[in-house]
C-alpha cells in the first residue's frame, strides 16, 4: 500500500521583483514573481506606472490565481514592482497583500517589503497616537507613514531618512510614478539583487528570477544602500553605515528558503547544501543501504550525504506537485488537513533496506515522526534521520515564520529525546560549526534560530499577528 505524508518546514519569507525600462513591465514582473513563488503563496501583487498613471492588481492566492493574460493587459507601463507574500507579520487578509499603494500629498507611492521590522510596533503606536489611521496589520506600513510625515517629506533625502528610522530586517522596493527604488537593511538580513535587461534595470529577491526573465546579474544591493533608478539612470547612496564588525545575512536562506539555482549573499544554494550533506556524512556516519531525501528541499543535501558516504542515493519519497496552496497556508488546521497529500513513500525502494533519510530541518517534529512511521510501514528495516542544519531551537524575528519556543521540538527536547519521539533508529544534526563552515565570512551570517544569539535586541518582540489590533485597550469615543 502506498502511504502519503506532508512536510513540516519553516514557512517562506516574501519575494520582490521590480523593473525599470525593460519593455513591458507587468509581464516581466509576472515572470519574476513566478520564479519566486516558493517565497510566498498567500497573495501577490503588481504595481506599474507609465510615467503618468499608477495602476495595480493584487489578490489572495497563487500568482496564477491572481493574474491572467487579460489582467496583465490592464497594467501598461515601463516601470513597476511586484510582491509574493507569506505573512510573517499580519494575517492573510487582502488588505495586507503587497505592494501597498498609498496617495500622499505629493503623489502616489508603492511599497513592497521582505523581512520583519523589529520597531514597527513602537512606530505604529506613535503614529496612531498622533491620529494616523493604518489600513493593514503589516509592519511594512510604518514606512508609508514615515514617508508621508512632514518631518521627512519636506526635507532632502526623505526616503533615506525614513529608512534610517527602521530597525530589523528589510529589503524594500519602492516606486513613484517615475522611479523605482531598492534598499536593504544595514545588517543585510534578506537578499536583494540588481540585474540588467534590455538596457533597463531589474531587482529581485533571488537571482533565479533574474535568470528566468533573461536578466543578467550585476550585483547585490549593499546592506545600508539605497538605489534609485529613474530617467537619469541608476544612483546609489547610503542611508546607514554598515556595522563594520558584522552583517547578519540569514543562513536559513541557504539552508532551505532559496531555490537551489539562486546565488544568495554570493553563494549558490545548491553548492552550499551539497557541502552540508557531505559534512553531515562526516559528522554522523552510519552503515546503510540507501540514502533518500525529503523532496524537494532535502535533495541537494541528500546528494551530498550520498557522495560523502559512498551510500547510493535513491528515490524513497515522491512529491505530489499538484497539492495547492491550501496545504501551505499558515493555519495549523490547513497543515493538518494536508498530512496525507504531499509526499508518498515508494515501498519498492525502501522495503527491507537500512535507509538514511536526509531532511533540511525539523521544526515541530510531528511531520518527521509521521514520515518515519510511513517508512517503517513500507518495510524499511532501519531508519537513520540526518538533518542538514543544527536543531532549530529559537524563533525568528527577522521575517521567517518559525514557531515559538514551546512549539519548536529543538527547544523542548534533547537530540536523543527527539530521536525517540520521531521513532528513528538514529538521528544526526549538522553541527553549528558545520553550518557556517562553507563561508569565507561566517561572522557575517545570522544563525540565531540555532544559537539563540540574536544580532539585535528582540526582547520586546511579539508574535506575527501582534499588529492586528495594536490599540485594543483604547476606548472608542465617538
Ligand atoms: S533567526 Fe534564523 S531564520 Fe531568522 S534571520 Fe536569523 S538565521 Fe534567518
Amino acid at each position: 500500500m502506498q502511504r502519503s505524508i506532508t512536510t513540516d518546514h519553516p514557512k517562506e519569507s516574501c519575494g520582490l521583483f521590480g523593473v525599470y525600462d525593460v519593455g513591458t513591465a507587468a509581464s516581466s514582473i509576472h515572470r519574476g514573481l513566478f520564479a519566486q513563488q516558493h517565497r510566498g503563496q498567500e497573495g501577490s501583487g503588481i504595481v506599474v506606472s507609465d510615467g503618468e498613471k499608477i495602476r495595480s492588481i493584487k489578490g489572495l492566492g497563487l500568482i496564477d490565481e491572481v493574474f491572467s493574460g487579460e489582467s496583465l493587459a490592464q497594467l501598461p507601463g515601463h516601470l513597476g514592482i511586484g510582491h509574493v507574500r507569506y505573512s510573517t507579520t499580519g494575517s492573510d487578509r487582502i488588505q495586507n497583500v503587497q505592494p501597498l499603494v498609498v496617495e500622499c500629498v505629493d503623489g502616489i507611492w508603492a511599497v513592497a517589503h521582505n523581512g520583519n521590522l523589529t520597531n514597527a510596533r513602537k512606530l505604529r503606536r506613535m503614529y496612531q497616537e498622533s491620529g494616523a489611521i493604518f489600513q493593514t496589520s503589516t509592519d511594512s506600513e510604518v514606512l508609508v507613514h514615515l514617508l508621508a510625515d512632514p518631518m521627512y517629506r519636506s526635507r532632502p533625502r526623505r526616503v533615506a531618512r525614513a529608512l534610517h528610522e527602521l530597525e530589523g530586517a528589510f529589503s524594500f522596493l519602492l516606486m513613484t510614478k517615475n522611479c523605482v527604488m531598492a534598499a536593504r537593511d544595514p545588517m543585510g538580513f534578506r537578499p536583494l539583487s540588481i540585474g540588467r535587461l534590455n538596457g533597463g534595470y531589474v531587482f529581485a529577491s533571488e537571482t533565479c528570477a533574474l535568470a528566468q526573465t533573461g536578466a543578467e546579474y550585476v550585483r547585490d544591493v549593499e546592506p545600508g544602500e539605497l538605489v534609485v533608478v529613474d530617467a537619469a539612470g541608476l544612483h546609489s547612496s547610503r542611508f546607514a553605515e554598515c556595522p563594520t564588525d558584522r552583517l547578519a545575512q540569514c543562513v536559513f536562506e541557504l539552508v532551505y528558503f532559496a531555490r537551489p539555482d539562486s546565488r544568495v549573499f554570493g553563494y549558490n544554494a545548491h553548492e552550499i547544501r551539497l557541502q552540508y550533506g557531505m559534512r553531515l556524512a562526516e559528522e554522523h556516519p552510519v552503515d546503510a543501504d540507501i540514502v533518500i531525501s525529503v523532496p524537494d528541499s532535502g535533495n541537494d543535501a541528500a546528494l551530498g550525504y550520498s557522495r560523502g558516504s559512498g551510500i547510493p542515493l535513491d528515490f524513497g519519497f515522491i512529491r505530489n506537485h499538484y497539492v495547492g496552496r491550501t496545504f501551505i497556508m499558515p493555519e495549523q488546521r490547513d497543515r493538518a488537513s494536508s498530512v496525507d497529500m504531499k509526499l508518498s513513500v515508494l515501498p519498492e525502494t525502501v522495503s527491507g533496506k537500512r535507509v538514511v533519510v536526509v531532511d533540511d530541518s525539523i521544526v515541530r517534529g510531528t511531520t518527521c515522526k509521521r514520515r518515519v512511521a510511513c517508512l517503517r510501514e513500507a518495510g524499511a528495516s532501519e531508519i537513520h534521520v540526518r538533518v542538514s542544519c543544527p536543531p532549530t531551537a529559537n524563533p525568528c524575528f527577522y521575517g521567517i515564520d518559525l514557531p515559538t519556543h514551546e512549539e519548536l521540538v529543538g527547544a523542548q527536547m534533547s537530540v536523543d529525546e527527539i530521536r525517540e519521539f520521531i521513532g528513528a533508529d538514529s538521528l544526526g544534526y549538522l553541527s553549528q560549526e558545520g553550518l557556517l563552515s562553507p563561508f569565507n565570512n561566517p561572522e557575517h551570517f545570522c544563525a540565531a534560530c540555532f544559537t539563540g544569539n540574536y544580532p539585535s535586541d528582540v526582547s520586546h518582540m511579539k508574535g506575527k499577528e501582534a499588529l492586528e489590533a495594536s490599540a485594543p485597550e483604547l476606548a472608542l469615543d465617538p
